[in-house]
């Protein structure tokens, strides 16, 4: 599932640079992801690297939106079609299969 940022976000910023995608803006109280550019960080880390990052535990699994790794792999790939060749699933760059 895509990530969320919480009513618990501080506005600290902490986890905008972390994102492989840029899919994290500055909203009007909290701080945003645009779920169409969220993977989960699938591609990239074996975690939620906004959420490894976020003092008060904010970014969290936005049950709405519950995606599986293949899907969200491929949106990795078109979102970063100059390398998507090199992209590639296994325990570092995939939570799903991170122990
Ligand atoms: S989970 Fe990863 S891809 Fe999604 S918003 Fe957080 S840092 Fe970006
Ligand atoms: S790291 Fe957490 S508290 Fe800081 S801006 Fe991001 S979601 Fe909000």
């Amino acid at each position: 599932m895509a990530t969320m940022i919480s009513e618990d976000c501080i506005m600290c910023g902490a986890c905008e640079a972390e994102c492989p995608n840029q899919a994290i803006s500055v909203g009007e109280d909290l701080f945003i992801i645009d779920p169409k550019l969220c993977t989960e960080c699938v591609g990239f880390d074996s975690e939620q690297m906004c959420a490894a990052a976020c003092p008060p535990e904010a970014c969290i699994p936005d049950p709405e939106r519950v995606e599986s790794e293949e899907l969200l792999f491929e949106r990795a790939k078109k979102i970063h079609a100059d390398e998507a060749d090199s992209l590639e699933l296994s325990d570092a760059t995939s939570h799903f299969r991170a122990a």
